[in-house]
């Protein structure tokens, strides 16, 4: 047995299922074990090393902020913050922003300002509380991200859970009006993902979120789009939700937005930025130097010239090249976030055997699921899908 997993195992709770590989190093899209072997990663962490492993300028950036201030409460001011709000402000055309450190925080100060909007516009009386999110969503892991989250296996154990959520059958525009129509004057908000990712890379219907839009326009209810996995150029754009010409009131981020260290941002629009006020949220961690200094790193590339076309260009070969193997029954998603249905094979099965083959890839339900670097190159994706045609033979 490998000493490190022997020793993780003994003194790390066993909440995760683990391959049994010990990463230990990468360089662009390659990560490499402890015994050195090579791994083609089609992952990036779940989204999150957006420009592949240690980026020069990504590294640059990072190393040169641990060296001048890794941290400092929330009572100061910092520039690598404010450079990181303003520069990320400017490319979504929100208006301001929340630091978090994660998704799930994120989207907590999501739900607290569709909360307290209405608090403070309609009263306490009113009870207008409800949020609205999808079935089969995913957002996050903290006790009201858990409650937003529409999947029954995940409201277990941990009861009672946060109450005040409604789901709604995700593409369904009757089942959307219908909730809206039962809980009438009590909705304050309608949160989703453009796709849902964990729910197994399930891509919205345009019509659907335009009825969303459409329903939270004439009814003061706030849109809410999570773009924690989507988002950070992800899908061709710099948000998914350019491609459905809507415009949420509130968009939140995070994996891919640092790079690979922790970040979670909560965008806000004219109409939600002064909610929050001093004391009503916070967090001591939130906007961290060498997070905003790595997020600033993300942000300069993901906006660079040709960057986006790049991505999508990328994506539709990646398409192309997966749906010539004989076992793939159909590709969903949107750029560089992929599903792959299999014919006959288990999905995790032929994750577990590309790793065996040096090709490091997701699964969602049932299916295979690609979240490679934005950085990716036609060459590496050709090499992993190799591996992939081989394991699926
Ligand atoms: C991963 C994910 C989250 C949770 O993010 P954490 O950083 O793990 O808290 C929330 N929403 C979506 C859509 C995600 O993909």
């Amino acid at each position: 047995m490998n000493s490190t997993i022997e020793k993780f195992n003994e003194h790390i709770v066993h909440s995760y299922g683990r391959y049994d590989l010990v990463l230990d190093s990468g360089k662009g899209r390659t990560a490499a074990d402890d015994e050195g072997r090579e791994y083609i990663d089609f992952g990036s962490g779940i989204g999150t090393n957006s420009l592949g492993y240690c980026d020069e300028k990504w590294v640059e950036a990072v190393c040169a902020q641990a060296k001048a201030v890794q941290h400092t409460s929330n009572y100061y001011y910092t520039k690598v913050q404010a450079d990181f709000a303003a520069k990320l402000c400017g490319l979504t055309g929100y208006k301001k922003m929340f630091f978090g450190n994660s998704g799930a925080e994120a989207n907590e100060c999501a739900i607290k300002i569709a909360r307290k909007y209405s608090f403070d516009k309609y009263g306490k009386e009113a009870e207008r509380y409800v949020i609205i999110t999808l079935v089969n969503s995913f957002h996050g892991r903290t006790m009201a991200t858990l409650s937003a989250t529409g999947q029954e296996v995940f409201h277990n154990y941990f009861f009672p859970f946060l109450e005040g959520f409604v789901n709604v059958e995700a593409n369904n525009i009757s089942d959307l009006k219908a909730k809206l129509k039962e809980n009438e004057g009590r909705v304050c908000a309608v949160m989703f993902e453009c796709i849902q990712g964990e729910g197994g890379v399930v891509p919205l219907e345009k019509d659907f979120v335009m009825a969303i839009a459409e329903e939270c326009e004439k009814n003061d209810i706030l849109m809410i789009c999570d773009e924690v996995q989507t988002g950070v150029g992800r899908t061709g754009k710099f948000l998914a939700v350019e491609h459905f010409g809507v415009k949420p009131n509130i968009v939140t981020l995070a994996k891919g937005l640092a790079g690979g260290v922790p970040i979670g941002v909560c965008l806000t629009d004219e109409k939600t930025c002064e909610v929050l006020t001093p004391g009503t949220h916070g967090s001591t961690f939130g906007g961290n130097p060498i997070a905003c200094a790595g997020g600033n790193a993300v942000l300069d590339r993901v906006s660079g010239e040709g960057f986006l076309e790049s991505v999508a260009a990328k994506a539709e070969h990646f398409y192309k090249r997966l749906s010539e193997i004989d076992e793939v029954a159909g590709v969903d998603g949107l750029g560089l976030m992929i599903g792959v249905r299999l014919k006959t094979k288990d999905a995790h099965d032929v994750a577990k055997a590309c790793l065996d083959n040096g090709l490091l890839i997701l699964t969602a339900k049932e299916k295979l699921r690609f979240l490679p670097p934005l950085t990716i190159t036609q060459e590496e994706i050709d090499k992993g899908i190799e591996i992939l045609k081989k394991v699926l033979a």
